[in-house]
């Protein structure tokens, strides 16, 4: 059995009940043979055996009372994957199906998408079981407050970075900044995603969509001289990132047609009509199907996949992993759809993907193409520690610059190790091998 194989069957034995970490680790060891063979001195320092363990992970009760004087209990966790290049970085998940093994997947992939950004960031992820959907401000508040009363032990500016993700929005991240400041009587950039008036960073709430956009505008001109000018949009999902997405691949001239939530899917032929789902999404936080009320022309269909088979010529996944499976990849293929870039974390599935690959579509992988959101986090973390803020256009023209390098080196890495036009194993290996060659240096 190649070092590989043995590191993924150890990792299996160790948490079998983890499928989404296995998915994770195999997706990404599938692309690193030709590194273990040219750098046989990580194998032998164990960087192989070492990076798919977290350096820490903290599970903790997060108790609560809610709006009928009830006391509940959540559980939060932490997991502090890997801190070779920097801080341990990346958000927060609250949402009911949070368990370890998300948590370590996330965890995980972060470690990789950290370091692709260039920037001095560990990887880490947490989060929460707790649901904030249906809960009131306060219930919200309370429950952020004694969740943050024992994570405050193990974060720090110079330690361990938070920030949003699925359910942790500027709300949450309010209150979660707060609690910290009271319990540690200091205001520094301990979570990012914070809200403008203190020390939040513009662009960050459009970073992840406009990042994954510019990502693919630069990777469908280099590799198929094709643009989201005049190309049909779908955009599955209908919170940050999806949003985002699709406004910018509007402003490049694409036209979405279709988004969804994790109900159903709206078709507007005529194209979505953006502002119209930031107000059912953003302020009213209700149901996509609302649209209809506003454009009763769109046609809304029950189920959340049902979205792919809806003929575009580039398909975005925003919303949650496995989301798109072989059968959704073949209707997108057959439709027509030239180009897929993920926005979410690992959306698309292992056989998914294999077909996007195999047939010669764009596939920018999470890691990569969802970078801009984590890059945007550390350029708030730079402004937060010089007590300076840039304003929009200095902040999305180096978050532009960020996702071509992105793109560049990571096409770069693939052709390199010899998967031309493979930007899975260029993300890959671009991402492991920074950060094995810092675990190396700093030995055991
Ligand atoms: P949000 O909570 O803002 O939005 C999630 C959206 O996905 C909601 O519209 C939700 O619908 C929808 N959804 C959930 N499950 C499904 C499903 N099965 N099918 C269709 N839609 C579904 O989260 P974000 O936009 O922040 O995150 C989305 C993804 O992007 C996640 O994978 C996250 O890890 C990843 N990501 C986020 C970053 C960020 O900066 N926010 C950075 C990098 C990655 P409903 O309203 O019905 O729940």
């Amino acid at each position: 059995m190649s070092i590989l194989a043995q590191v993924i069957s150890d990792v299996k034995k160790r948490d079998p009940h983890e499928p989404e970490f296995h998915q994770a680790v195999e997706e990404v060891f599938e692309s690193l043979e030709p590194v273990a063979k040219l750098h046989p001195e990580w194998v032998d320092a164990g960087i192989f055996n070492r990076i798919v363990e977290p350096e820490r992970q903290i599970i903790f009760r997060v108790p609560w009372v809610d709006d009928k004087g009830k006391v509940q209990v959540n559980r939060g966790m932490r997991v502090q994957f890997n801190s070779a290049i920097g801080p341990y970085k990346g958000g927060l998940r609250f949402h009911p199906s949070v368990y370890p093994g998300i948590i370590k997947f996330l965890g995980f992939e972060q470690i990789f998408k950290n370091s692709l950004t260039g920037l001095p960031m560990g990887g880490g992820k947490g989060g929460s079981d707790f649901d904030p959907k249906g809960k009131s401000d306060g219930e919200v508040m309370r429950f952020c407050q004694s969740f943050m009363l024992e994570l405050a032990r193990h974060i720090g500016a110079d330690t361990d970075v938070p920030a949003g993700d699925i359910g942790v929005g500027k709300r949450e991240i309010g209150y979660l900044f707060g609690m910290y400041k009271k319990i540690k009587n200091e205001f520094t950039g301990v979570l990012t995603g914070k809200g403008l008036p203190y020390g939040g960073s513009l662009v960050r709430t459009q970073a992840t969509g406009y990042g994954l956009c510019y990502f693919m505008e630069e990777a469908m001109n280099t590799l198929k001289n094709k643009s989201f000018k005049d190309s049909t949009v779908v955009v599955s999902g209908s919170g940050n990132v999806a949003i985002y997405a699709a406004e910018k691949a509007s402003q490049l001239g694409g036209k979405v047609v279709a988004m969804s939530d994790s109900k159903g899917c709206i078709y507007d032929s005529e194209g979505i009509d953006l502002e119209t789902i930031k107000i059912i999404k953003e302020v009213e936080k209700k149901r996509i199907q609302e649209y209809l009320k506003y454009r009763p022309k769109a046609v809304y269909t029950e189920g959340s996949s049902e979205i792919w088979n809806i003929k575009c010529d580039i398909a975005l996944p925003c919303a949650t992993q496995n989301e798109l499976d072989e059968n959704a990849a073949k209707t997108l293929v057959k439709n027509g759809c030239f180009a897929v870039g993920e926005g979410a974390n690992m959306p698309c599935n292992p056989k998914a993907v294999h077909l996007f690959l195999k047939k010669g579509l764009v596939f920018a992988p999470g890691k990569a193409s969802n970078a801009g959101g984590v890059a945007t986090s550390g350029l708030e973390m730079s402004q937060n520690s010089m007590r300076y803020s840039w304003t929009f256009e200095e902040v999305d023209s180096k978050l532009k610059e960020i996702m071509k390098e992105i793109f560049r080196n990571t096409n770069e890495t693939a052709k390199k190790y010899g998967f031309e036009n493979n930007l899975v194993a260029g993300a890959n290996i671009a991402g492991f091998v920074k950060v094995a060659s810092a675990m190396y240096s700093q030995g055991l």
